[in-house]
């Protein structure tokens, strides 16, 4: 079982709107998963019912083998307590109480509060020696790092940030990201809302959320996808050198150095796997697609933009194809007027773009 599941929540506002869809997932022990999506789409609503802040409208969240949604005001208040820091936007300091004392707070709803503990605790994130300070005497920055000792002060398995950096500079943010890193290395569980890409690809996986619904899941860190993305245009040329849509996976010299991966692969609905039968599953087709575009129209615009020699072309596209966003590809293709082919011949797969020029 995983450290959290979380089956089929919708949390409704009024008569209809959804602020959470059927969303479902999993996050194991350890992880680091960053909750993406813009504006709205749901991201604080899925922190708080997952922290059992807010209560969701029809669905299961369990945490640490505990369903939540079942548990009455008083056992959650005490499974929050021991199970969960909380790390918010706003920082939710007690204006009247030192940091010392907020700190304290914290404890004082676990157990005994433990004046030593809670400056250790500041000691920390390194406020050692603003232990008496009143929130309105520290900055943006320092009144983060006091919601950071806050949060794990009780030692707990699961920390629920809900963009953490949003009010802060860069400085105190890559303060409070290095806080967090070590907390993840430490062996916490981090869940961590943000809008913002640059956070979101330190987190090991995302999940995004776009109107309340789950809109994609990438079960693997960022290498392991390029990683994927590779094997995904291995396929793909093998296909395209056999005229068969279905392969012989031994045939294939990636597939005996990354059977694992292949696994995995299959697992995820990228590729359907049988002893002597590789092919594609949809969704791994739809992304071979695009990955085999951005490639072809890198190398395109590197030969014809750049004048790059053609034996170059294949390692250079190589480097850019994995981050190239949707729109970029759109306008590359279109600055190259939607090209049919790439510099070595091979047929570049149409875009949304194709069809309108
Ligand atoms: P995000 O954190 O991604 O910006 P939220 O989870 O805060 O999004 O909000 C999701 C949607 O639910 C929004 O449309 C928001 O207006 C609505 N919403 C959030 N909280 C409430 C509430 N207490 N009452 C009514 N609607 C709400
Ligand atoms: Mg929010």
């Amino acid at each position: 079982m995983a450290f959290i599941e979380v089956t089929d929540l919708t949390k409704t506002y009024g008569a209809s709107l959804d602020a959470l869809h059927q969303v479902s997932f999993t996050v194991e022990k350890g992880e680091w998963i960053a909750v993406m999506g813009p504006s709205g789409s749901g991201k604080s609503t899925l922190l708080n019912v997952l922290g059992g802040l807010d209560a969701a409208s029809t669905g299961r969240v369990v945490l640490d083998g505990q369903e939540i949604l079942c548990l009455s005001a008083n056992e959650l208040a005490r499974f929050r307590a021991e199970k969960i820091g909380f790390v918010f936007q706003q920082f939710h300091l007690v204006p009247y109480l030192t940091a010392l004392e907020n700190v304290m707070l914290a404890q004082y709803f676990h157990s005994l509060a433990d004046e030593r503990e809670a400056a250790e605790a500041l000691g920390r994130v390194g406020l050692g020696d603003r232990l008496q300070h009143l929130p309105s005497q520290l900055s943006g920055g320092e009144q983060q790092r006091v919601c950071v000792a806050r949060a794990l002060i009780n030692q707990p398995n699961l920390i629920l940030a809900d963009e953490p950096t949003g009010n802060l500079d860069e400085v105190n943010e890559t303060l409070v990201m290095g806080l967090l890193t070590e907390l993840h290395r430490a062996g916490h569980t981090l869940v961590l809302v943000t809008h913002d890409p640059e956070i979101g690809r330190m987190a090991e996986r995302r999940i995004e959320l776009h109107h309340g619904r789950l809109t994609e899941v990438s079960a693997f860190p960022a290498h392991e996808e390029e990683l994927i993305d590779d094997l995904l245009k291995a396929v793909w040329h093998a296909q395209e050198d056999t005229a068969h849509s279905v392969l012989e996976p031994d045939a294939l010299p990636e597939f005996a150095r990354n059977r694992a991966t292949f696994l995995l692969m299959a697992q995820e609905g990228l590729v359907r796997l049988e002893d002597t039968a590789l092919s594609f599953a949809p969704r791994g087709q739809a992304r071979a697609q695009h990955v085999i575009r951005r490639h072809r129209l890198s190398e395109r615009l590197f030969y014809e933009t750049f004048g790059l020699d053609k034996d170059l072309l294949d390692e250079h596209a190589g480097k850019i194809e994995h981050s190239l966003s949707p729109e970029v590809t759109q306008k590359i293709c279109t600055f190259l007027h939607h090209p049919e082919t790439c510099p070595h011949g091979s047929p570049i797969p149409r875009g949304a773009c194709c069809g309108k020029a």
